[in-house]
């Protein structure tokens, strides 16, 4: 059951206090105060978790600073679409818009290895326009024997580079609630250079303190990596832990799954989900066919199966695309294979502009249909 209280109720409410005793009275139940900031207001919610069956809503709506009070009958409360969302689809961060109707392109390197496989990234993002990167410092490797990323050493090269090249924002893996303190030590010692949105990955898509933290904290948007040996379900409720935490900036990212049916690709390629994450939430929705294809094979068409499934993304109305690029494949720590060359990043974005194309008259075309049909 969730309490929501009209908007910008005083920190200090007494009200508050009350309802939250009262809640507590009941056997069982816990409570939980989140406050969300909106585009327009700030809300508060009492969430009242437990056997709440037995708890009557009247007991609540009484009070002069209840606005309503909800019984959470529906799935994916904060990030999902239904009655009762309050806040718009999609947010600004850093003077970039993300929605479910905009396009963005995070190429960048899988794992920082040096300073001026940085600044070259960066260098050529700046050469297409790009103000959105991506950049690995903490990498959580299979193998402990692996290259584990160089950590909060290489922050400074990473927000000094976005600094010089015009980045606004770069989406780095986070494994850990610490990391978050070095980044933002980093961020203050660069004058606030860039933004950063925190990645949650594949492997920590079920780590829920991970999870917690990332919402309860207003500063760094979230880009939630679908965890690759679970259903959309288990993954969208993941991010509620994200999201109840007070912290509705999440962007759901698809990056395939692991199965031997994808074969001889690194994971199955599951971009056919990209519509129903769109229909079921209002979260912006990202595709990353790098590690999803993992290699930078061409097709009989001389195009590579990586453009192909980028495409399949941005056709069907991706609203990001994270990309893994290196200056010197070959060279890099990790990822190497699926990492594509300066080169192939300049063939990307005329490749992508495109299918974005195709998209926007496919969307065109459905209006058409609607309009005409009403
Ligand atoms: C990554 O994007 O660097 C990464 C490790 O991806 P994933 O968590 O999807 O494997
Ligand atoms: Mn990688």
């Amino acid at each position: 059951m969730i309490i929501v209280m009209k908007a910008d109720l005083p920190a200090d409410s007494s009200e508050l206090n009350r309802i939250i005793e009262t809640a507590r009275a009941y056997p069982g139940i816990t409570t939980e105060v989140h406050r969300v900031q909106g585009a327009t207001r700030s809300l508060t919610e009492v969430y009242l978790l437990g056997p709440t069956g037995v708890v009557p809503s009247i007991k609540f709506e009484q009070f002069e600073s209840v606005e309503k009070v909800v019984r959470i009958t529906q799935k994916f409360r904060s990030i999902g679409r239904h009655d009762g969302a309050i806040d718009s689809v999609g947010f600004e961060y850093n003077g970039v818009r993300i929605s479910q109707d905009s396009l963005h392109l995070f190429p960048g390197l899988c794992a920082v290895d040096t300073r001026e496989n940085v600044g070259r990234t960066f260098a050529a993002l700046e050469r297409h326009g790009i103000v959105t990167a991506r950049a690995g410092a903490y990498k959580p490797r299979t193998s402990p024997y692996d290259f584990q990323g160089r950590g909060a050493a290489c922050l400074p090269w990473i927000f000094e580079a976005a600094g010089k090249h015009g980045i606004r924002i770069v989406a780095m893996e986070v494994t850990h609630e610490a990391q978050l303190d070095e980044i933002r030590a980093a961020l203050a010692s660069s004058g606030g250079a860039t933004g950063v949105m925190l990645q949650i990955g594949t492997r920590n898509a079920q780590n829920f303190e991970l999870l917690r933290a990332a919402g309860q904290q207003h500063e760094f948007p979230v880009l939630y990596k679908r965890g690759m040996g679970i259903t959309i379900e288990e993954s969208l409720n993941a991010c509620e832990y994200i999201a109840s935490g007070g912290n509705r900036r999440i962007v759901f990212c698809l990056r395939g799954v692991k199965s031997n049916l994808g074969d001889p690709h690194r994971n199955l390629v599951d971009f056919a989900q990209l519509p129903v994450v769109k229909r079921l939430t209002r979260l912006p929705v990202c595709v990353d066919p790098s590690h999803a294809v993992g290699r930078r094979d061409r097709s009989a068409d001389g195009i590579q199966d990586l453009f192909h499934a980028a495409a399949q993304g941005v056709i069907a109305g991706a609203n990001l695309l994270l990309v893994d690029v290196h200056p010197r494949p070959e060279e890099a720590l990790c990822d190497g294979p699926q990492a594509l060359t300066l080169d192939d990043l300049d063939e990307l974005v005329e490749d992508i502009a495109i299918v974005r194309q195709a998209y926007e008259a496919r969307v065109r075309l459905r209006k058409r249909r609607t309009e005409r049909s009403s």
